[in-house]
């Protein structure tokens, strides 16, 4: 069966074709345009690339509403923010299901990853920002509108800097990979990307092995509130921080430790994503299969 799944981010729109057990066959990308128009053309380049698909699933950025098929809030692709999205998107692929790309990486990890047989977890995927989901009996249930499982902008830190969504010190402004740069950059003046931390914290330098000190403890403090709302069977954590899992590991569980005691007393397993660079398209894949709408 041939699962047709397109990413759409920031910068590039990948799509790729993906089986019913989770192999990703062929991929392609595309820069992300900055019309409408284009976008639609883009659409249209990747039904005569990939013409045999059982169904199709989009992940968009930003806020999705489920009643208008829009995206109510998107700061990193403006011309689909209140665009006809959905509309746009099944001109070219009727019956195609879109939702908020946390949402469809959490369907990814449900049915191709880690959360395989798990009848419930909850999905925190570590990027640029902070998304999330919650798997429940092989749904994620997503709010009046859409909107749920926006972890990142929890507030952490009542002290902290000031987030893309309005508010100040959320969750994604102290755990995520801008987070990480922010600090290392505050710490040492460089500005170095996550992965070149991560190789400096993996060599022994001090300064980048206590920037992910740091960053492990807020992402413990974020999971602590949240264990104790869900009490989930596993936290699956993904995006490019993930990768680093074990920088963040310890800090992370010794917060969870001191402050979770529904962690304490249900000990949910905390493990990386198995899909990483592939969540995307995969997670589009997995969610036009089985998402609704
Ligand atoms: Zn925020």
């Amino acid at each position: 069966m041939n699962l047709l799944g397109i990413d759409v981010g920031g910068t590039d729109i990948d799509a790729g074709i993906v089986t019913e057990t989770g192999e990703l066959k062929e991929t392609s990308s595309w820069k992300t345009p900055s019309t409408l128009v284009e976008f639609q053309g883009i659409l249209m380049e990747i039904k005569e690339k990939f013409p045999v698909y059982h169904s199709v699933g989009v992940g968009v950025p930003g806020l999705w509403e489920e009643e208008t098929q829009t995206i109510r809030f998107a700061p990193n692709i403006p011309f689909l923010q209140e665009a006809r999205v959905g509309e746009v998107v099944r001109e070219v692929f009727p019956g195609a299901r879109i939702h908020n790309d946390a949402t469809v990486a959490t369907f990814g990890e449900a049915f191709f990853g880690n959360g395989r047989g798990l009848d419930n977890f909850l999905m925190v995927t570590l990027g640029t920002g902070i998304g999330g989901g919650f798997f429940l009996r092989s749904e994620v249930p997503t709010g009046a509108r859409g909107f749920a499982w926006e972890v990142g902008h929890i507030r952490v830190n009542s002290m902290g800097v000031k987030c893309g969504c309005g508010s100040h010190g959320c969750w994604e402004t102290e755990a995520s990979v801008s987070a990480l740069v922010r600090k290392y950059r505050e710490r040492t003046g460089l500005s170095l990307t996550g992965r070149e931390i991560s190789k400096r914290a993996r060599e022994g330098e001090k300064e980048a092995q206590e920037v992910f000190e740091d960053v492990g403890r807020w992402l413990g403090v974020g999971l602590a509130s949240l264990i104790n709302v869900l009490d989930p069977q596993a936290v699956i954590l993904g995006g490019g921080l993930s990768l680093s899992f074990e920088l963040l590991r310890e800090p992370m569980l010794a917060f969870l430790e001191a402050n979770s005691y529904v962690y304490r007393y249900s000990r949910p397993k905390i493990m990386p994503a198995l899909l990483l660079k592939k969540a995307g398209v995969v997670g589009a894949a997995a969610y036009g299969w089985k998402g609704k709408g």
